[in-house]
């Protein structure tokens, strides 16, 4: 049955895709974003289709909308992205998920909290489970994402006590796809871009340290699932893909998918970043039948169309 559902952070990466397939599945979907490090352009296609609008809006103001379902997402993602103004990342991660949760506990509205694997921190436990607490500095660099994060899991889950709010608190490892901002500053837009425009790859530290890349498309499938599930509002979910590779091996796919010559650099490993890091989806398995399906060298090639449509060899 078509829902209204509200995207915030519908104008970012993830969240245009998850807006194109929401609207695809003919929901009536409002995309609420500030365009901090989202674009026009990523939901441009949409604002046609006479389901979708879009709302320029800062989560960290109070917002009411009427809607059945709210898919919270707004936040920067990329460490250089939520390291630039720390306080503000804090805020957007604390009072927006505040904002969000109230608007949900108005209208009646389902929530879907999108946290991330950094609230492991640099995990002593590996694969991660939902039961691991984590490992997170909390005066590090990261501390403002990291901490902002797992303080929007603990209001999630006390909203749900409370006052009975219905929340789904999806823990997101690292994701990546078209539509990717050339200027993000994560590894697989970085290794990409530099490729195809013949600059040096930068890996950080040696290279061995390892992280698990869900496709974009898999992401949102586990997503719309999970937000459709009957389950207690505690129960948070683990999304990735578990196929674990090393920076440096990303660093040679890319090159050898591009066929790029760029020469490899190695610089300074920015603080607290983790050594590793892979889900166990065993629960996500059993409560959502999920399985990633696109292959990391075929989201890559994907990935890599994408960006050779936007960036030039320089
Ligand atoms: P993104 O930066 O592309 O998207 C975030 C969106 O939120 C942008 O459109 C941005 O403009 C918007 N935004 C930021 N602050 C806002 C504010 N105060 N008010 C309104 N809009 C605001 O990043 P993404 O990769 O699409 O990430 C989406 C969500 O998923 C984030 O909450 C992120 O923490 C989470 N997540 C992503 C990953 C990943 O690997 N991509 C991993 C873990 C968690
Ligand atoms: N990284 C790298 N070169 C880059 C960008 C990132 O070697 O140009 C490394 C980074 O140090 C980290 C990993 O790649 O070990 C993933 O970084 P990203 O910022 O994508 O995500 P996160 O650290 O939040 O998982």
């Amino acid at each position: 049955m078509a829902k209204r559902i509200l995207v915030t952070g519908g104008a970012g990466f993830i969240g245009s895709h998850l807006c194109e397939r929401l609207v695809a599945d003919g929901h009536e979907v409002m995309c609420m974003d500030n365009l901090f490090t989202g674009r026009r352009e990523n939901i441009q296609h949409l604002l046609g289709s006479g389901t979708f609008e879009f709302d320029r809006h800062d989560v960290n103001q109070p917002f009411v909308i009427e809607c059945d379902q709210i898919f919270h997402l707004a936040c920067p993602a990329s460490p250089i992205h939520y390291q630039r103004n720390p306080v503000r990342t804090i805020r957007t991660c604390v009072e927006g998920t505040l904002h969000a949760l109230e608007c949900a506990r108005e209208v009646g509205a389902r929530l879907f909290i999108a946290s991330t694997s950094e609230i492991y921190g640099d995990p002593a436990e590996h694969p991660q489970t939902e039961t691991y607490w984590g490992n997170v500095n909390p005066i590090g660099p990261r501390a403002c994402y990291d901490e902002g994060k797992r303080c929007a899991e603990a209001l999630a889950v006390s909203f749900a006590r409370q006052y009975g709010t219905d929340v789904r608190i999806a823990r997101i490892f690292n994701t990546y796809g078209p539509r990717m901002h050339e200027n993000d500053g994560r590894v697989v837009s970085n290794f990409v871009v530099q490729a195809l425009r013949g600059e040096a790859i930068t890996i950080y530290g040696d290279g061995k340290q390892t992280r698990s890349f869900c496709y974009v498309s898999d992401l949102v499938e586990a997503a719309i699932r999970f937000m459709n599930v009957d389950v207690d509002s505690a129960t948070p979910l683990n999304l990735g893909n578990p196929h674990e590779c090393t920076i440096g091996e990303i660093a040679t796919m890319v090159g050898e998918l591009t066929g790029s010559r760029s020469e490899v650099v190695y610089r300074s490993l920015p603080v607290d970043d983790p050594v590793r890091r892979r889900p166990d989806i065993s629960r996500a398995r059993a409560l959502i039948g999920w399985e990633p399906a696109v292959a990391l060298a075929d989201g890559l090639r994907r990935t890599i169309d994408d960006f050779a449509g936007r960036v030039g060899p320089t």
